[in-house]
């Protein structure tokens, strides 16, 4: 059976202070659960993080890293740097770092490599803006997003995959795709991958949506067979509403 994971990206917000106390709601109010509990705080927060929620059930994820070793490149971070810290997750790909980074498939490719050598497990975002499905090549774009970023993977490398599918046009818009085509995508998806690299591979692959999460939408998303879970923005920033979220399934 594969995973359900709920993750929080709390991109370019919350405080060295504010990053412990939501942290703190989160471990008091958070109750049993088999879905696996990731959040992603910035960088300058990930080791207070992961010292904070040590052995209490919850995993630390970087947002983004570098794709080299150490050097000379300011401003970035190594995965080296991160799986010191015991950081051993990290999201590639999120359209944010797409849109405004400039970051192409050939480049994540390069960054999901080097995540895969110092053994990290990869949160791989990707998704259609608005324009494609307008014109109904929303397939098309995503199908070419996995193979340019993933598929030059090995087979054995898919352990440490999980997808998160995140249509551009519901980031942060409050728009979500509804959960029939969430579903649609997620089986396209699915298949996909079952086609390039056999259905045992497809089956245990995690495959998240993200877009809009909120408490009142998740249960129905979550409850489609092949939404394994959510990559939530905004309501991740709140410990009642990522909790009621993480409840969802
Ligand atoms: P959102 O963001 O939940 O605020 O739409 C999702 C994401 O960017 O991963």
């Amino acid at each position: 059976m594969r995973k359900n994971i709920v993750a929080g990206n709390w991109k370019m917000h919350k405080t060295h202070t504010e990053t412990l106390a939501l942290l703190d709601e989160i471990l008091a109010k958070k109750q049993d659960t088999t879905t696996e509990i990731i959040v992603a705080p910035t960088y300058v927060n990930l080791k207070a993080a992961v010292d904070k929620i040590a052995g209490k059930g919850i995993t630390v994820a970087a947002q983004n890293m570098h794709q080299t070793e150490a050097g000379a490149f300011t401003g970035e971070i190594a995965a080296n740097m991160l799986t010191d810290i015991g950081v051993k997750t990290v999201i590639l790909g999120h359209s944010e770092r797409r849109a405004f980074f400039h970051e192409t498939d050939a480049l994540l490719a390069n960054k999901v490599d080097t995540a895969l050598k110092h053994d990290m497990r990869v949160i791989f975002c990707f998704g259609e803006e608005l324009k494609d499905r307008q014109i109904d090549n929303h397939f098309n774009v995503v199908e070419y997003q996995l193979r340019d970023g993933l598929f030059h993977l090995e087979k054995k490398d898919w352990a440490k995959i999980v997808l998160a599918y995140e249509p551009v046009w519901a980031i942060g818009t409050g728009e979500t795709a509804s959960p029939e085509q969430a579903q649609e995508m997620h089986l396209f998806i699915r298949n996909l991958v079952a086609k390039v690299y056999g259905s045992d591979i497809a089956d245990n692959l995690t495959i998240l949506y993200g877009g809009s999460v909120k408490p009142d939408n998740a249960k129905e998303i979550f409850s489609k067979p092949d939404v394994d879970g959510g990559l939530i923005g905004g309501a991740s920033l709140k410990a009642d509403d990522f909790l009621a979220i993480v409840n969802g399934f």
